[in-house]
């Protein structure tokens, strides 16, 4: 490991720049929101994490569609420690503007 590394170090710093110091980027991470101050949000995120039969913390159904259908995990976000599976980019974009607002939503 050590060695590889710094065989790959070697390679490039005749120049002085970096080229290799910025990994491509990788959407593994979700992006946080918090619903913390919002009951009806906070409800509306407990039913998106039961809505898949279990309780864990992890929506695999995808709450901008009421949970009508299965989630992506490639299209995640996390909101107060539960990750939600969106469907779809697109679903996603929308969901995000909106987050405190769709999980309410869920509770009507
Ligand atoms: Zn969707």
């Amino acid at each position: 490991m050590v060695h590889l590394f710094f065989l790959t170090l070697a390679c490039g710093t005749n120049d002085g720049a970096s080229p290799v110091a910025q990994a491509p980027a990788v959407q593994e991470t979700p992006v946080a929101y918090t619903v913390a101050s919002n009951p009806k949000a906070t409800e509306g995120l407990a039913t998106a994490d039961a809505a898949d039969g279990v309780e864990d913390k992890v929506a695999r159904k995808c709450a901008g569609c009421a949970l009508g259908m299965d989630g992506d995990a490639a299209h995640a976000i996390s909101v107060d420690g539960t990750t939600l599976h969106l469907c779809s980019s697109m679903c996603k974009e929308y969901y995000v503007k909106d987050v405190e607002g769709n999980l309410a939503g869920l509770v009507n």
